[in-house]
């Protein structure tokens, strides 16, 4: 179900996830009827979703939730606004936050959520109508023991708190059903830098273990929202690498000695584009993927490295999927023919749902961690499944995305098989 007019998706969604499940559930041996069970979704909620916009028409967009697996504990995942939203593709994000959350090992199973909707094109308070008519239409799957949203591409803090006040206008005030929300409605602290923060804890490691200290080295990011933002400050402050160039959808700025990326932060706030930072030689997005460089961090949409476009040319030490579904799965055959690893998407990105768990267990318990716990927590439980997938892939000589399956795929079907399937 690939909509016309997307080159580069042409393998994304549930096809990548498919074919890399096959390759680990042969790994361990997995039953027929549990790969039956684990490659289909539990429950898929399709609503279309009018708006009245600010002109005074009505539109309508369809959106989605789909909970792919709840075994293992509430189904989790994000809600992400953006014009290639559909089925196919919420679908395999939801699948892959089943893996994420138990290779983690985390007591959420995998949902995600999605509407067919450009936001730029919205003004504030429509977007706040879309979102609160698309939680009225998916509120009855939701639930701080059913299903527990949080933001994904192109939402926020401020849109998670619109999902909880509708929320909770028809359960009553229930900041558990709902994570990544703003710090005074019963927030995280250190939730916003997540992700990122668990991208700099995985590379920490990586790089100790494969001989590519991070001091003063040489790091790529395609992206510069969440993820790549906070990525980009952490790296740069916290492990005193080089961000020699960084992209946004339109362009990308390069500066061989490193960029200033506090400035370009800055920069960003004020809604300019990146290639238009002064501080550096700005670059196509195109041209970002040609860049030598030991880290190579794809921190935006799904299948951007290909095989049609940049896998046979990147020049990387290795690859770190800070996106979800950035690599098909034909380049990520290529890039293991031309001996470049790349650290799995759930495995690299998993800071945000971990500390959306401390999040929800803090809603529940009522009770407030500090920054410092949470970035401690993080890092010992991002640590631990990264030595996991380390060892398995060793042992097994395979790579570290096939064991992150295993791992997850050994733990989900275990679940299920304890709760008599
Ligand atoms: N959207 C993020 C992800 O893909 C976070 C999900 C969550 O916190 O539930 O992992």
């Amino acid at each position: 179900m690939t909509a016309p007019g997307r080159p580069t998706r042409i393998m994304t969604g549930k096809s990548i996830v498919d074919s890399q499940f096959e390759r680990a559930a042969n790994l361990i041996n997995l039953d027929q009827y549990m790969r039956h069970i684990l490659m289909r979704p539990f429950r898929e909620v399709q609503v279309e979703v009018p708006v009245r916009m600010d002109d005074g028409r009505i539109e309508v967009f369809t959106g989605y939730r789909i909970q792919h697996n709840g075994a293992r504990g509430p189904c989790k995942g994000g809600i992400r606004y953006h014009p290639d939203a559909d089925h196919d593709e919420v679908l395999g994000l939801a699948t892959i936050m089943t893996w994420k959350t138990a290779l983690m090992d985390i007591p959420f199973g995998g949902a995600k959520g999605g509407v067919a909707v450009d936001p730029k094109r919205l003004s504030k308070l429509e977007l706040e109508r879309l979102t609160r008519r698309f939680t009225q239409r998916i509120s009855i799957v939701l639930g701080p023991y059913r299903d527990i949203p949080a933001p994904d591409v192109a939402t926020n803090a401020q849109v998670m708190a619109w999902i909880l006040d509708e929320y909770s206008s028809r359960h009553g005030y229930t900041p558990a059903a709902v994570t990544g929300k703003p710090i005074s409605l019963g927030g995280s602290l250190g939730r916003e830098e997540a992700t990122g923060r668990g991208v700099m804890y995985v590379m920490m490691e990586y790089a100790r273990d494969f001989g590519i200290p991070l001091q003063g080295s040489r790091v790529v990011i395609q992206g510069f929202g969440n993820v790549g933002g906070h990525l980009a400050r952490l790296l740069s402050a916290e492990a005193g690498a080089k961000i020699v160039a960084i992209s946004d959808v339109s362009g990308g700025v390069m500066n061989e000695g490193g960029l200033d990326i506090p400035g370009l932060l800055a920069h960003a706030a004020a809604r300019k584009p990146v290639s238009e930072w002064p501080g550096g030689t700005a670059i196509s997005n195109e041209q970002l993927w040609t860049i030598p460089c030991d880290w190579l961090v794809p921190a935006a949409l799904g299948g951007v490295i290909n095989k049609e476009t940049n896998a046979h040319t990147i020049a990387c030490k290795v690859v770190v999927e800070g996106a979800n579904e950035p690599t098909t799965p034909t380049a990520d055959l290529i890039l293991e023919q031309r001996g470049i690893p790349v650290i799995p998407d759930f495995l690299a990105n998993a800071g945000g749902v971990t500390v959306s768990y401390y999040e929800w267990a803090q809603n529940l318990q009522q009770y407030r961690w500090t920054h410092e716990q949470v970035n401690r927590e993080l890092k010992a439980t991002i640590t631990k499944a990264y030595v996991g997938v380390r060892d398995l892939a060793k042992q097994r000589g395979v790579t570290f995305r096939t064991a992150a399956y295993a791992i997850a795929l050994q733990r989900v079907a275990e679940a299920e098989r304890l709760r008599g399937n």
